[in-house]
């Protein structure tokens, strides 16, 4: 019998990864998934959630059709009705209100899709409301702001060397678990071993023995929320000992005076008793990193998602000016991302920086940071009456009653909407609230580049991916479908014509790029640019323009050979760019055209930190922490049967010593309470997790009435968010603390 398979190959939109995928695929089927060995950046490597894509892609909870609230029930109707129902509920608001009734929520995937990214951006802009919240402040919105304040645009994060790298410490952070995040780094294994294989060594300060720390040459448990004392105490060792050594960056930085002055009272005595790791441990840190030949200091989610989490996030990469290791090789390095990287605009080497506190939010009057609001305020906005109050909402591609502080008072404020349009694959705990739900397509239906972690690249490239199945032609792509809503908020009706808003979309980018002096198209006619990205439409038009105007691109004729999609199209398996360089100062995009180490804004919060000196010490109560595995991405691929099975993963992780004092055994059922709610969930009792620290994972807690889940409600868990403050923020980004969380536990009464 004639067979009809065939290879395709796919970026894997799963995680930050960004691995490259081979699918063997039989008609409309996929017969097997495995890793590209040919690609140019991830060299063969998959993990379960990949090798899961195919489910995702049959999932028959999958939304394939637009679902419409009526008499209280989400049913089926057409893609017509769906967009006019959207628009007779939202309008009138818009029009009673303004726009700032009508919220909009941005869930982590917007990241991780083409159409999703640069298409939701025209419906923010044409929006114009100042309710924008985001799951970025339950997540890496402090790297975020101190690598803006830092190097002048919040993109240029500063990744580790790996590959070249001699010593690795890194604090909050499990990429053997996560796969690498603000750190695109496929096969995150091989790399460390391959870097202690050369005599390097990596350290991991992290409250648990993740599985990352138990591959690491030293593990240091830390009290969760402390990163930033213990990196003080690092700073004044640095300083203390004269081991500061900014080599090539001494011309090129402001402010090393001031981080000294504000590391004073910050010694490793003074810190030991805060962060739990001795003063000599510090010290030693201090001079391994000054002294290694290349020295990488990394910080991730455990270093964000704190108390201190801007300037955590802050310290990190001033250890690595002060050692010389930023924009060194071996050391960190600012990828140079072939498309889309705002510090590859405009001049090189100078910029506006970076604005936050354009805006207050109305009830808690927090500053607008990356131009939203934190979702930890999401709910009060919704429920407090008064003018600009919260009246409707937009959410694309999230799951905020899971994934930010305090669900169930969310969920609570949901219900009091006058609208909630939801852009999902799934009926879920958040969507199962809307009036509206329009589902995107399958990830193996769409074409797709990724825009945003090209720029935090462990390696230059450039990738592009086909669709592998033919997207479906009586269902609107995700970019179509964002078309359509923008177009409904301009008030042009959900019958307008999209194609030319698209055009209008592509026309106004061109004609930016025509107009910039810095550009390789600057001067020429649009009409010419517009001709020759003919006729591709929709994200590749965009992604066109963008690698073709980009650091490597052909410039429409000026530069033969160089990067097209075009040229990417004929590359299955991407093209590599090189290993990242030294950019500075042609990276920086500050005023001052320097690395402003001290920046303000940051130095402001000093003060606070100073004062936690006293009041931080341990009082003997509980604190919760968060953690990830492997088969889990956040709360929305619980659902796929590959990822599902196995042990529970959602337990309460409770050290020894805890566990007998509390009475708590393991298996048995601990109640867990905060000053927001309390859970019900399994103990493990385990030597991985530090005396006087639980951990939980996130993500969970799919046993809502309402959603379209079978496969998760089956093993729910139980939301660790319902134990997360609304209150509690990160003053200076937003961000919500999600560790460090003060916790009760007890054994649970039988029910
Ligand atoms: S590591 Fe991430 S990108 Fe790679 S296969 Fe797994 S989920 Fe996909």
């Amino acid at each position: 019998m004639a067979t009809t398979r065939e290879i395709k190959y796919r970026i894997c939109p799963l995680c930050e990864a960004t691995c490259g995928l081979e699918l063997v695929v039989d008609g409309r089927e996929v017969v097997a998934v495995r890793g590209d060995d040919a690609d140019v950046f991830s060299q063969g490597f998959i993990c379960p959630k990949g090798a899961a894509i195919t489910q995702l892609d049959q999932d028959p909870d999958r939304l394939r059709e637009p679902l419409v609230r009526r008499n209280g029930s989400l049913l089926p109707v057409s893609w017509d009705d769906a967009f006019a129902e959207v628009e007779s509920r939202l309008m009138p608001i818009v029009a009673r209100h303004g726009a700032d009734a009508v919220a909009v929520y941005l869930g982590n995937p917007n990241v991780h899709n083409l159409s999703l990214m640069l298409y939701g951006q025209a419906l923010l802009r044409t929006l114009r409301s100042k309710n924008v919240y985001s799951a970025s402040t339950v997540d890496q919105i402090p790297k975020q702001l101190a690598a803006g304040l830092m190097f002048g645009t919040f993109t240029s994060v500063a990744v580790p060397d790996i590959e070249r790298c001699d010593f690795l410490l890194m604090l909050g952070a499990n990429p053997l678990d996560s796969n690498g995040s603000l750190w695109t780094v496929p096969n995150f294994p091989a790399r460390l071993r391959a870097l202690q294989q050369r005599g390097g060594r990596c350290v991991v300060v992290d409250p648990r023995r993740s599985r990352t720390a138990a591959v690491a040459d030293q593990h240091l448990f830390i009290v969760p929320g402390t990163d930033a004392y213990l990196l003080m105490g690092i700073v004044h060792t640095l300083f203390d000992e004269d081991l500061v050594a900014l080599d090539r960056l001494t011309t090129h930085t402001n402010g090393v005076e001031e981080v000294a002055a504000s590391a004073k009272a910050f010694s490793p005595a003074a810190v030991a008793p805060v962060c739990g790791i001795p003063a000599d441990t510090i010290r030693q840190l201090a001079r391994d990193l000054a002294r290694a030949r290349r020295a990488a200091v990394y910080g991730r989610i455990g270093t964000c998602t704190q108390a201190f989490g801007t300037m955590a996030s802050w310290l990190v990469d001033v250890c690595n000016v002060l050692t010389g290791n930023l924009d060194r090789e071996g050391g960190v390095l600012f990828p140079l991302a072939p498309g889309f990287a705002a510090n590859t605009h405009g001049e090189p080497g100078v910029g506006r920086g970076v604005r936050t506190g354009r805006r207050y939010s109305r009830v808690r009057g927090v500053p607008e940071v990356m131009g939203e609001f934190p979702c930890a305020c999401l709910a009060e906005e919704i429920e407090t009456p008064g003018e600009g109050q919260v009246r409707a909402l937009i959410t694309i591609a999230g799951n905020p009653v899971l994934s930010t502080p305090n669900g169930v008072r969310l969920a609570r404020a949901f219900q009091s909407l006058e609208c909630m349009i939801s852009l999902d694959i799934y009926l879920n705990e958040t969507t199962r609230h809307a009036d509206v739900i329009l589902p995107g397509l399958s990830p193996l239906e769409e074409n797709h580049y990724d825009p945003v972690f090209t720029q935090f690249a462990y390696r230059n490239a450039a990738r592009f991916s086909r669709p592998v199945f033919a997207p479906p032609t009586n269902r609107p792509q995700e970019w179509q479908t964002l078309l359509r809503l923008t177009a409904i908020v301009a008030g042009q009706g959900a019958g307008a014509d999209i194609g030319a808003l698209d055009d209008f979309i592509a026309t106004t980018q061109v004609q930016n790029a025509v107009s910039n002096p810095r550009s390789p198209v600057h001067g020429r006619e649009p009409g010419e640019i517009l001709a020759a990205l003919a006729p591709r439409r929709g994200p590749e038009r965009l992604v066109d323009l963008a690698l073709r105007t980009g650091p490597y691109g052909d410039g429409f004729g000026v530069r033969r050979d160089r990067l097209s999609l075009a040229q990417l199209e004929e590359h299955p398996h991407g093209v590599d760019l090189g290993p990242l360089q030294p950019r500075i100062p042609e990276s920086l995009r500050t005023p001052s055209g320097k690395i402003e180490l001290a920046p303000p804004t940051i130095l402001a919060d000093v003060e606070r930190l100073r004062a936690g000196l006293v009041t931080s010490q341990r009082n003997g109560s509980l604190v919760l922490v968060g953690r990830r595995h492997l088969r889990t991405n956040n709360s929305w691929m619980h659902n796929l049967p590959l990822l599902a099975r196995g042990r529970n993963v959602c337990t309460l992780q409770v050290h020894p010593d805890d566990a007998a004092r509390i009475g708590l055994a393991d298996g048995a059922v601990a109640r867990v309470a905060a000053r927001v709610g309390s859970v019900e969930v399994p103990v493990e009792v385990t030597e991985a997790i530090m005396p006087g620290v639980v951990s939980l994972p996130h993500g969970f807690g799919h046993d809502q009435p309402g959603t379209r889940l079978s496969i998760a409600a089956v093993r729910p868990g139980v939301n660790s968010n319902l134990l997360a403050d609304e209150l509690a923020l990160d003053p200076v980004s937003g961000n919500a603390i999600l560790n460090g969380i003060p916790v009760h536990v007890e054994p649970a009464r039988p029910h």
